[in-house]
């Protein structure tokens, strides 16, 4: 008798997530760095800087305290959220019920995965933004939930059209994701649209998660606005925040929720069957990043924006069509007629050695557009331009 070969095979839930976005590129990136390139990498939206000093110095009075090494509250700890109200009180102007209105996450990406377990049935369909966080869609699916893309169009400011969304679709929504700032279209929302949104939510009875992760990466006296500043956003929104790119913190995985008490509690409750909280002395640092970390952020805002206007100025000069973003550390640019996003990305990987992000890894309406992330010293940006204006004279003339 032949012996049964034991196979391990991919559930259905895990093959209908689309190919993960940087797979080809960080291959192809490999080999040549492999082959001693000196490849430029402006693809990954990851701080290059570290995290401050004066986080890290509370991280390791945390670390000292064993009430610290022990289990984490689910809740979290008090004091952290404690921090968080004021923080959102001060920044926006909401005081959020400190038992009932905030839940500190393991990275707002955590959140974003565990929402649709929280709040959708299997069939439910979930509006999600296209381009965007490719989270949104792959837990949207580990949900049982069915996505509908709401396209997010230049001619709309890359707001999505709540008008055009079909009204059989509408029965079917439970849930919206919106992203403003935005990533990867570095696009920004106003009060009058939030007031749309939860106008448009509260009609058709959907809940909405902004995902608030880019609100603090602002340039030229902009400040970002919260959907908890519309009256009667409570009543169907949650907010995720994150310290990761305010504070040069992604690898630490903290954030929070933060509005609706239901939908925070039931939050909550998928959580407490996942993870059992944020290691405490994380939650004592990104306390004192909350607390202190106001004048060191608008220092480290200066960064970004001086390499925000070495690069805009360098491709503008060339001829390229690009707009300085308002906010977020991403350009969001058109790809010169003639080819497609992977097309250009691939041209720049291989003839220039630079790495940039196709926009349609976004999502099918990212297509025609790459993105770059300013999340690289001042050096390596000038270095791309200067690769760049070696091929790339006046591309969009
Ligand atoms: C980076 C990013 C996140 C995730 O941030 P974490 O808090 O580190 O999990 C969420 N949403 C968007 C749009 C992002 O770009």
């Amino acid at each position: 008798m032949t012996p049964k070969i034991f196979t391990i095979e991919s559930p259905e839930r895990l093959k209908q997530l689309p190919p993960y976005l940087f797979a080809e590129v960080d291959r192809r990136k490999r080999e040549l760095i492999a082959q001693g390139k000196d490849v430029v990498d402006l693809g990954v939206g990851d701080p290059d800087l570290p995290t401050p000093d004066f986080i890290i110095e509370a991280l390791l009075e945390g670390v000292k305290n064993p009430a610290n090494h022990r289990y984490a509250l689910d809740a979290g700890m008090p004091e952290f959220r404690k921090s968080i109200q004021q923080w959102f009180q001060t920044r926006f102007g909401y005081t959020a019920d400190l038992n009932t209105e905030i839940l500190p996450l393991l990275g707002s990406k955590e959140g974003i995965a565990h929402l649709p377990l929280a709040l959708i049935n299997p069939g439910d369909v979930a509006l999600i933004p296209d381009p965007g966080y490719p989270v949104y869609r792959s837990g949207t699916l580990f949900a049982g939930g069915v996505p509908y893309v709401m396209p997010l169009l230049e001619a709309n400011g890359f707001l999505p059209d709540l008008g055009a969304i079909p009204d059989d679709v509408l029965k079917k929504a439970r849930i919206m994701f919106i992203n403003y700032p935005n990533n990867p279209t570095s696009a920004v929302a106003t009060k009058e649209f939030y007031q749309e949104v939860v106008d448009f939510a509260r009609k058709n009875d959907i809940m909405i998660i902004s995902d608030a992760a880019y609100s603090e990466v602002v340039y030229d006296g902009y400040t970002a606005p919260s959907i908890l500043q519309i009256p009667g956003a409570k009543e169907v929104a949650v907010e995720l925040h994150s310290l990761s790119k305010t504070f040069n913190m992604t690898g630490w995985r903290v954030g929070f929720a933060i509005g609706n008490p239901d939908i925070i509690k039931l939050l909550a409750k998928v959580k407490s069957n996942c993870d059992s909280g944020i290691f405490g002395a994380v939650q004592w640092a990104a306390k004192r990043a909350l607390d202190d970390g106001h004048d060191w952020c608008k220092k480290n805002l200066l960064i970004y924006q001086t390499r925000r206007d070495l690069f805009v100025s360098g491709m503008k000069n060339m001829g390229w069509s690009i707009e300085a973003p308002k906010a977020t550390f991403y350009c969001w640019i058109p790809v010169p007629p003639g080819s497609t996003s992977a097309e250009l990305c691939l041209r720049f990987l291989t003839d220039l050695n630079i790495v940039v992000t196709p926009g349609n890894g976004f999502g099918p309406n990212g297509e025609g557009y790459f993105r770059v992330s300013l999340t690289y010293p001042d050096h390596r940006i000038e270095e791309a331009l200067k690769r760049i204006a070696s091929t790339h004279k006046h591309p969009h003339k």
